[in-house]
């Protein structure tokens, strides 16, 4: 089958072929990959930046963002079956098992042991054929079809907006969304549909179509200086947005660290105790806000999120992932 993969000898990326994987235990599900996501993630793993092959292999199939269709399944699988649709969850847990990975939360892994698939010494799923777990899976309902291939960026955001929520002591009234890019924007149209006011803060010029279309969804866009927040979410990546989220907390406000390299710069502690602000790290995604994804396309409409997306051939990988040039749509997603 055809795949793409990371060489990590000289770190070239390219198209090979690889065999097709089969299914092994009575509760594995063998996958036809529909769709994938690419991301930041993709480009670090290519820069270097973090990541390795599974153990004893020169090679990284990328790809952890996908939409697939069952094929077959083992003997003992009970959810699934042949033409349902699924979205893989990525992490995969440490072995033995920490007091987190033992009950569903290797989201939240103790031993930093885990493995990730397309990230960290797994497999992805840029690939035409996977095989997974039953329980490593996530139905997904065929009217979520066109929007599903968002699920895990999707899933990243409801666990990221929830924590906040909970971290907030009251109801929030303004969040601020610090990056205007795929997570930015799933940021933003999920604390919409809470009933919070949105502010999202990015580079874009106002008029450019990525604002305007965040304003129509019911967002207010600013390019300048972005007013105080009682939710502020850093989604773009680079340090001083993160050092941005900080300083725009009103009293008791809440910050989430999305993405952002680590900086050197002044940390505003009499700021966070004088305020009773927090400031949260979050990564990867738990099933219940796989579920709550599902659950977010639904309610807020697939329709919503379809033009987040632009889908080309698999094997155009160079312009989605070596190419700065950008599309016409926030995010590239490759199908076969
Ligand atoms: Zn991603
Ligand atoms: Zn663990």
């Amino acid at each position: 089958m055809r795949a793409l993969a990371l060489r990590y000898t000289d770190r070239t990326l390219s198209e090979v072929a690889r065999p097709e994987p089969a299914l092994a235990g009575r509760h594995d599900v063998l996958l036809r990959v529909l769709e994938i996501g690419v991301c930041g993630t993709d480009r670090g793993l290519i820069q270097g930046r973090f990541g390795r092959p599974p153990a004893g292999e020169e090679q990284l199939v990328l790809g952890h963002e996908a939409l697939c269709e069952v094929l077959a399944v083992g003997s003992q699988v009970a959810a699934f079956k042949p033409g349902d649709l699924v979205a893989p969850m990525i992490r995969r847990a440490c072995d033995p098992a920490c007091r987190f990975c033992a009950v569903d939360r290797r989201d939240l892994c103790f031993t930093g042991a885990y493995t990730e698939r397309g990230i960290i010494g797994a497999h992805g799923y840029f690939a035409e054929l996977a095989v997974d777990k039953e329980q490593d899976l996530v139905p997904i309902p065929g009217e979520l079809r066109d929007a599903a291939v968002l699920m895990e960026p999707l899933s990243v955001v409801e666990k990221a907006v929830r924590m906040a929520l909970h971290a907030y002591p009251g109801t929030p009234e303004r969040a601020l969304v610090i990056g205007a890019g795929p997570i930015g924007i799933l940021c933003a149209l999920v604390l919409l549909s809470r009933g919070i006011d949105v502010i999202v803060h990015s580079l874009e010029p106002a008029n450019s179509p990525r604002a305007r279309w965040l304003v129509e969804c019911g967002a207010a866009y600013c390019h300048a200086d972005p007013p105080d927040a009682d939710i502020a979410i850093e989604a773009a990546g680079a340090p001083h947005a993160g050092f941005l989220a900080v300083s725009k907390l009103r009293p008791a406000g809440v910050a989430v660290i999305l993405g952002a390299g680590n900086a050197s710069g002044d940390f505003p502690f009499h700021d966070l105790i004088a305020g009773n602000r927090t400031v949260l790290g979050v990564v990867n995604a738990d099933r219940a806000a796989f579920q709550d994804a599902a659950n977010d396309l639904h309610r807020i409409g697939v329709r919503r999120f379809t033009p987040l997306v632009e889908r080309i051939e698999a094997s155009r990988w160079r312009r989605s992932l070596l190419s700065d040039e950008p599309g016409t749509a926030p995010k590239w997603v490759h199908v076969w």
